[in-house]
């Protein structure tokens, strides 16, 4: 078991132990914990509802401009400082296009600095190799590179976008390295 599976059941632990008023380190609690379901392990983060692609099968809204505002920066933070402190590991930001946040980087940074293995969900879209080496800077550990085909015509139909060679979607830029990610 990981460290941090192992921090994380651990506090898990006192959050249940705390509610039932009883001590942590007796086998009341251990009873409690084991009967009841693990931390959620995963904090999925849709940070946005905007994308630049109009997919035909999108599930989002897309009537963006009536919906309320995102979530500001401050408030992310709060959420990732609370996912944490419910047992979760890993975080996935995800949209929309996360890409179109200013403060991504920002929320990558806290998300790694409180322990986090950490996800971008994009359709590369706007992932200049500037933005790349930023975003690995703050500590993105993993990049989930989605396309709606692999052929031009049916990845552009279904996105209504000409974007699967589109100079702004990563794969097509020679100039930036992976590395080690
Ligand atoms: S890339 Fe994803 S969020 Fe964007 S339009 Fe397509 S399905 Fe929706």
């Amino acid at each position: 078991m990981s460290e941090i599976r192992q921090q994380a059941d651990g506090q898990v632990a006192a959050l249940l132990a705390a509610q039932a008023g009883v001590d942590t380190a007796s086998s009341q609690a251990q009873a409690l914990f084991a009967t009841r379901p693990g931390p959620p392990l995963w904090l999925l983060a849709e940070v946005t509802y905007r994308c630049p692609l109009h997919c035909v099968f999108c599930y989002n809204p897309t009537d963006f401009a009536t919906h309320e505002q995102e979530l500001d920066t401050a408030s992310w933070l709060r959420v990732l400082r609370e996912g944490r402190e419910l047992g979760a590991v890993q975080c996935g930001f995800s949209g929309g296009e996360p890409l179109v946040r200013d403060d991504l980087e920002e929320l990558i940074a806290e998300a790694h600095r409180l322990g986090y293995y950490t996800n971008l969900l994009t359709s590369g879209v706007g992932l200049t190799p500037e933005r790349a080496r930023s975003l690995k800077a703050a500590g993105l550990d993993h990049v989930q590179l989605s396309f709606q085909d692999s052929t031009r015509e049916v990845n552009d139909f279904l996105s209504h976008t000409k974007t699967l060679r589109s100079s702004t979607r990563w794969p097509n830029s020679s100039s930036v390295k992976a590395g080690p990610w």
